[in-house]
């Protein structure tokens, strides 16, 4: 039984850079002793790539560049949006997360 959640938030926690599903095969089999299959890999690097990571959103998160272009804000429900950037020096690209933390200075017009 693969421990995907964990594996993928250690992996992600260790800052290990990755270079595709055999670089990642190495990677578990080094750190947990545990052969993943081509298919495993596959899985976990998904849940990697997809799992948000630290990110003060000035710097690039491939090279540390801060010439670095963020697009439109999407909507993904009521209370989290994303939005795509990408980095002129690297060509890297990557998505915004982001979560509605709370509202301020909210004004309510007097009745008539
Ligand atoms: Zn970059």
């Amino acid at each position: 039984m693969i421990e995907y959640k964990k594996y993928a938030a250690e992996i992600i926690e260790s800052g290990e850079r990755i270079d595709g599903e055999v670089d990642l095969c190495l990677i578990v089999s080094k750190k947990y002793g545990v052969e993943l299959t081509l298919k495993q890999a596959t899985k976990l690097l998904k849940l990697i790539d997809s799992t948000p990571k630290a990110y003060d959103g000035t710097k690039c998160p491939n090279c540390g560049s801060e010439d670095i272009n963020g697009y439109e804000f999407e909507v993904s429900d009521c209370n989290s949006a994303y939005r795509n950037c990408d980095c002129f020096d690297c060509g890297a690209s990557w998505t915004e997360d982001f979560k509605i933390v709370g509202f301020s200075e909210l004004t309510v017009p007097e009745k008539p």
